[in-house]
């Protein structure tokens, strides 16, 4: 019974995304424990643990004071309670940004460069609290989300240069009195709405282009891990950002959301979350005729030929399915391998599985956190029935993990087919299905066998092989040999029903940036 209510309690995508009630039996029953004392304290005095929205460089509260609680899901604890904001703060959020693209969009490229490497300065001078905080809301261990704040406060890096490299072009004429010159400008206001997976990287993705070619934001980070973004935020406004320039209003989803959509001053809208919301988004664009750049979930193949190295592709294939419990839209989603290697890679896998030491993420040597919410538990539940139901066998793991909340065992699968739910839906959790093929072709069909088209990796030691293949994949990214790809240099971005545009890299930047002709006529010749 109590059992149910904890679950009850913590399944909190099965609300509305509209601001909950704090009806949360299971939290009100724990008194906070020392660890999260001595955590909120340490934030407290960074100045990092920032509990409001931010409209025109002011903190603010919602309008009708209504709030919501952020919970860590490794203990169910209330870490701290943020607004629950809706259309009134986003209008204001993005009239703020409107009155402020003009500024912030004249200076020169080499004073918002300056700004935003002063940003990232002290992103990484705040690199263990930042951590601490995406532990905390988001249940990833702490060397992960460490990881993380590196490779988010990398894209701030990267896009302070590029905001200097936003080259035009001059066109040769067609005729003798006539100059073609095209301008690159940015878009203008931006709503980026992005999810909780990664609640640092996925915001500074989107700010670092969007700010770098001289745009302004009105962001919405998830609901379940707002606290991250809000103490970036803060950061932001000490590196120079000025007021206005970056938004962040929070709480009715959908209610921010249509905002975004029907303000014809926001001029594009950059997402990162699920398939069906970024389908909404895309057709609720329309009206206003934004541009649009979504990335969304993938189904991702880990393809394992007979010639791989074995060690190679264990290894690889962890690091591809197990990061962040396996919440991440290019974890390896099926695990293809070829018939002849298939006992001898599922053996050593299996056990390499099994030392991943789940637990509470600010605890040492854990390599595995829990799972989001219960809703998130429950999906991997119905997707393992499915296939056990269907013939696939659970190899290790398979249930709950005994520590309770949504922690989940590191699961391995085998005799998985294509067609059983798990290899249809994103998984979103801890599990490895094994499936396997025969031929090169047959593993081509197989993985491109679906409406994602994200990430997908192949193990093999045959170079042509793994030209041939990748060239063959419907994916927007493609690992040889190596099972972590991301990088903020590199274009990421899906193809299909994974989305549209690109983030990271010199393509990235391309998004928040309009290209326009000028033709100067009437030139008289000498
Ligand atoms: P996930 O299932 O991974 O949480 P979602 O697509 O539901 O992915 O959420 C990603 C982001 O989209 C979150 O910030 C969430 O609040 C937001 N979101 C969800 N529904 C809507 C909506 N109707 N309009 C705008 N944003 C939304």
């Amino acid at each position: 019974m109590i059992m149910a209510l904890v679950r009850a309690t913590l399944a909190r995508s099965h609300l509305p995304s509209a601001c909950r009630l704090p009806t949360l039996f299971f939290r009100r029953q724990m008194s906070e424990t020392p660890q999260l004392t001595a955590s909120i304290s340490r934030l407290r005095q960074s100045g990092l643990l920032k509990t409001q929205g931010l409209i025109g460089g002011k903190w603010v509260d919602a309008y009708d004071g209504k709030t919501i609680e952020v919970q860590n899901p490794a203990t169910g604890e209330l870490i701290a309670s943020v607004p629950c904001m809706g259309k009134t703060e986003a209008a204001d959020a993005i009239s703020s940004a409107y009155s402020t693209f003009s500024s912030w969009s004249k200076l020169t490229a080499n004073d918002r460069s300056k700004r935003l490497r002063k940003w990232y300065d002290l992103l990484l001078s705040h690199k263990d609290d930042l951590a601490l905080l995406i532990t905390l809301e988001q249940g990833k261990p702490l060397k992960e989300a460490l990881t993380e704040v590196i490779y988010g406060a990398n894209f701030i890096e990267f896009f302070a240069e590029e905001a200097k490299r936003i080259y035009g072009d001059i066109i040769p004429p067609t005729l003798n009195d006539r100059r073609l010159l095209v301008f690159k400008q940015p878009v203008g206001v931006v709503g980026a709405i992005t999810p909780w997976n990664f609640p640092l990287a996925m915001i500074t993705r989107k700010v670092g282009p969007a700010l770098a070619s001289g745009c302004t934001l009105v962001i919405k980070p998830s609901e379940l891990t707002p606290l991250t973004a809000l103490a970036a935020a803060e950061l932001a406004l000490q590196a120079g950002i000025p007021p206005g320039a970056l938004n962040v209003v929070l709480g009715n989803a959908s209610e921010i959301g249509d905002a975004l959509l029907e303000s014809t001053q926001v001029r594009k809208l950059t997402f990162t979350g699920s398939t069906a919301v970024g389908k909404k988004l895309m057709s609720g664009s329309a009206n206003t005729v934004k541009k649009v750049s979504l990335e969304l979930g993938g189904n991702a193949p880990c393809i394992v030929f007979d010639d791989a190295d074995i060690d190679v592709a264990v290894k690889g294939t962890l690091a591809a399915k197990f990061r962040n419990s396996g919440q991440t839209c290019v974890c390896a989603n099926r695990i293809l391998v070829q018939e002849g290697i298939y006992e001898k890679f599922a053996d050593a896998f299996s056990k390499a599985v099994q030392n991943l030491q789940v637990g509470n993420g600010l605890e040492d040597g854990v390599a595995q956190g829990p799972l989001i919410n219960e809703a998130a538990i429950e999906k991997v539940e119905r997707l393992i029935k499915d296939a056990t139901s269907k013939g696939a066998n659970v190899m290790f793991g398979g249930k709950r993990h005994s520590l309770g909340m949504t922690f989940y065992e590191p699961t391995v699968i085998g005799n998985v087919n294509n067609e059983m739910l798990l290899c249809r839906e994103e998984v979103f959790g801890p599990v490895a299905p094994l499936l396997r093929f025969k031929t090169e072709e047959e593993a081509i069909h197989m993985a491109n066998d679906t409406n994602a088209g994200l990430a997908a990796y192949i193990f093999t030691q045959s170079m042509p092989r793994s030209w041939r293949v990748s060239e063959a994949l419907e994916y927007g990214l493609v690992g040889v040999n190596e099972g972590s790809i991301s990088t903020e240099v590199a274009p990421f971005g899906g193809v299909k029903q994974s989305g549209l545009g690109r983030e990271g890299s010199k393509y990235g930047i391309d998004e928040y940036l309009e290209v326009k002709y000028v033709c100067f006529g009437n030139i008289k010749e000498l």
